[in-house]
C-alpha cells in the first residue's frame, strides 16, 4: 500500500528532482499550481512542483469553499467570467464528486435591498443561461412565505421573496490535495515544504532552474526545467521580484474571514446568500453539524502566510448574522472556529476591494518566467489549460515535439475514478458504507469515509482492518485509517497538515482535534522518529492554530 508520496520519501525525491531535467517546474502547491501540474503531466510533459508550506496552506485552504459561478459578478457585468467559471462548476463536480456537493442556495430579498424580485429573476435567468445550468438545477422564484419555509431564521421584516438556485460546496484543501495526487499518479514529481529561493539563468538571461531549500532539513538543491511557472497566489509578486520581472501589473491583496458555529447555536437549515447591513453579499452555509459564514473583503498588506482575524472583522460578521437572522442570539463566546484567507487579485486603480475583478491573467517576464495571477478556485482547470497551452507551444517551438491537447475536461481527480456519472455517486457511497462492515467499521463510519475519500476509500478500509489486527487502543480504527492514509498517501509532514488540511477538523470539528491531538502526535512521532524537541515544536504549532481560530487580534 506504500507509495512514494510520503514524508519518508521526501529526501530521496529531492535528490531525484535535482538530477532530472524537467519540461516544466511549477512553484506553488495551491489549487492553481496543482491544476497546472495535472494538466501538463497528462499532456506528456515531464513535470515537477515545489510548495514551500503544505499543499493548500495558502488561499486554497481558506476560501468560502464554494465551486460557484459568482452570481454577484453579474452586477459588475463580468459576463465572460461568469460564463467561463459558471460552466467549470459542472466539470469540477463531474471529475471529483467526492469533494464537491451541489447545494441549493437561497437568495432572499427585502424591501430596500440590493436585489428585488425582478432583478433577482433576471440575474438568475442570465446565470442559468451563461453557466449552462442543467434543467434539474435551474432557479425558481419563491414568495415570502415559501422563502421562510426554506429558512425560518431569516429576517421577516420587509421580506419580499427569494431566489432559489444551485451552487456547489467543496472542501477546498481536499480538492487541492486530490488534484495534486492525480498529478502524482500520472507521473509528476511533487513535494511540499520546499521553498524556491532564487532563479538560475543561462547566458541569455533566460530562466532555466530554481534554487530550492527543503525547509524541514535546511538542505539546498537546484532543479532545472525548460519552462517555469510561478503559481504562488498571494506571493506571485515576491517571486517575480526574485526574477526582477515585475512589470506595470501587480497584485492587490484583500483579506476575508469566516466564522464557524455549532448548529445548536446557529441552527441554519438552508444555505443563504444575503445582503449585509452595508449591502455587501455574504454566505451562510450549513455543513456537517456546523454553520459557517463569511466573508469580509478588506485591503491587506500584512503577513501573507499567517493572516489573523481582527476583532472588528469578527464583529462585522456577527453583526451581519444579527442583521439577517435576528432570532439567533449569539456572542463572540459562541464562535467555535474561524479562518482567514488572502485573495490574490490584480490591482485596479481606484476600486474598492469587492469591486476588483476576480479574473485571471498570465504574465511572461523577459526571462521567460510565466506567472499566473488572480482567478478563482472554481476556474482552476481552465486557468491551467491556458497556462499549459502557452508552455507546450513554447516547448514545441524549441524541441520539435508535439504534446497532446488538454486532457482534463473529463479527467477524474484522485478519488473520483470509476464512479461513472456523478449521479452514480450516491449509489457508490451506499454500497461502500455496507462494505465497511466487512472491515470492522459501522455503516455510518463507512459512509463518512466514502463521502470524503471517494474511490480511495478501499485503502482506508484496509488501514482500518490493519488497526484492529494491531490490537492497539490509543486511536480508533477510523482515525488510524485517516492518519495512515494521510501519512502514506498524502505527504503529511506535520500534525497541522493532518488536523487542518487533510481532515479540516480545526475548522469544522475543533473538539475532535483537541480530543485526539495527543494520540495522533504520539503516533506520528513514533512513525517519523521525531526528537522530543520536534514533538514539542509541532504540538505547540498545532495548539497555536487551534487557539488562533477563536482569538482575534486587536487593531
Ligand atoms: C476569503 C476568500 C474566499 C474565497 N472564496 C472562494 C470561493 O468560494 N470559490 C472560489 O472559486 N474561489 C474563492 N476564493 C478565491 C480562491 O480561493 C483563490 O483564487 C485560489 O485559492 C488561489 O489559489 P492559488 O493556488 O493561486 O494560491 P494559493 O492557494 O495561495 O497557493 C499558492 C502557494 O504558493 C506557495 N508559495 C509561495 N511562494 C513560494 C515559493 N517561493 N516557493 C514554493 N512555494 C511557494 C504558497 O505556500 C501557497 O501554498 C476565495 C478567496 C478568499 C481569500
Amino acid at each position: 500500500m506504500k507509495n512514494q508520496f510520503t514524508e519518508n520519501h521526501r529526501a530521496a525525491l529531492l535528490e531525484q528532482m535535482a538530477n532530472e531535467a524537467y519540461d516544466l517546474l511549477i512553484i506553488g502547491g495551491g489549487i492553481t499550481g496543482a491544476g497546472v501540474a495535472l494538466d501538463a503531466v497528462t499532456r506528456g510533459l515531464k513535470v515537477a512542483l515545489v510548495e514551500m508550506q503544505d499543499f493548500a496552506s495558502g488561499t486554497s485552504g481558506r476560501s468560502t469553499k464554494l465551486v460557484h459561478g459568482g452570481l454577484r459578478y453579474l452586477k459588475q457585468f463580468e459576463i465572460n467570467m461568469v460564463k467561463e467559471i459558471g460552466r467549470e462548476r459542472a466539470i469540477v463536480y463531474g471529475n471529483g464528486p467526492h469533494v464537491t456537493t451541489s447545494e441549493w442556495m437561497l437568495l432572499p430579498f427585502h424591501k430596500g435591498g440590493t436585489f428585488g424580485a425582478f432583478t433577482t429573476s433576471i440575474g438568475l435567468t442570465v446565470y442559468d443561461f451563461l453557466a449552462r445550468v442543467k434543467k434539474s438545477e435551474r432557479h425558481t422564484m419563491l414568495s415570502a412565505h415559501e422563502t421562510l419555509i426554506k429558512e425560518p431564521l431569516l429576517k421577516k421584516e420587509g421580506l419580499k421573496g427569494g431566489g432559489y438556485y444551485v451552487e456547489y460546496r467543496t472542501d477546498d484543501a481536499r480538492l487541492t490535495i486530490e488534484v495534486v495526487k492525480a498529478a502524482v499518479n500520472h507521473g509528476a514529481h511533487v513535494i511540499n515544504y520546499t521553498k524556491s529561493e532564487s532563479f538560475i539563468y543561462d547566458d541569455d538571461s533566460k530562466v532555466i532552474g530554481v534554487h530550492v531549500r527543503d525547509v524541514q532539513s535546511n538542505k539546498e538543491y537546484d532543479i532545472f526545467a525548460k519552462k517555469i511557472v510561478n503559481a504562488t497566489g498571494p506571493w506571485v509578486d515576491q517571486v517575480r521580484d526574485q526574477d526582477h520581472s515585475k512589470n506595470n501589473k501587480q497584485l492587490q491583496l484583500t483579506k476575508g474571514i469566516h466564522l464557524v458555529f455549532d448548529q445548536s447555536i446557529f441552527p441554519l437549515k438552508q444555505a443563504v446568500y444575503f445582503d449585509t447591513q452595508d449591502k455587501r453579499m455574504v454566505f451562510a452555509i450549513p455543513r456537517d453539524g456546523k454553520t459557517y459564514i463569511g466573508t469580509t473583503d478588506t485591503f491587506y498588506d500584512g503577513d501573507t502566510a499567517h493572516p489573523k482575524m481582527l476583532s472588528s472583522e469578527r464583529d462585522y460578521v456577527l453583526n451581519a448574522i444579527h442583521y439577517m437572522f435576528p432570532e439567533v442570539k449569539m456572542t463572540e463566546e459562541d464562535i467555535e472556529s474561524s479562518w482567514v484567507g488572502v485573495r490574490p487579485l490584480i490591482y485596479e486603480q481606484g476600486k474598492d476591494p469587492s469591486e476588483i475583478s476576480r479574473k485571471d491573467e498570465i504574465w511572461e517576464g523577459d526571462s521567460g518566467l510565466i506567472t499566473i495571477a488572480g482567478g478563482k478556485l472554481t476556474g482552476y482547470r481552465k486557468m491551467a489549460e491556458d497556462v499549459v497551452n502557452l508552455v507546450s507551444k513554447a516547448l514545441s517551438a524549441t524541441n520539435d515535439t508535439t504534446y497532446k491537447p488538454c486532457q482534463t475536461m473529463h479527467l477524474p481527480i484522485s478519488g473520483g475514478e470509476d464512479i461513472g456519472d456523478s449521479d452514480q455517486y450516491q449509489i457508490f457511497v451506499d454500497q461502500k458504507s455496507k462494505e465497511a462492515m466487512n472491515f470492522g467499521l459501522s455503516e455510518e463510519e463507512g459512509r463518512v469515509l466514502a463521502s470524503k475519500y471517494g474511490t480511495n476509500v478501499d485503502q482506508l478500509f484496509q488501514y482500518a482492518k490493519e488497526y484492529q489486527e494491531l490490537k492497539e487502543n490509543e486511536l480508533t480504527s477510523v482515525i488510524y485509517a485517516q492518519l495512515m492514509y494521510a501519512i502514506e498517501q498524502e505527504m503529511v509532514v506535520k500534525p497541522v497538515d493532518f488536523f487542518i488540511r487533510r481532515t479540516g477538523s480545526v475548522f469544522f470539528n475543533r473538539s475532535w482535534a483537541i480530543q485526539w491531538k495527543e494520540a495522533v502526535i504520539n503516533k506520528m512521532a513514533d512513525i517519523f522518529d521525531w526528537t522530543p524537541e520536534q514533538t514539542t515544536e509541532y504540538t505547540a504549532e498545532l495548539e497555536k492554530e487551534i487557539e488562533d481560530a477563536v482569538t482575534p487580534v486587536d487593531e
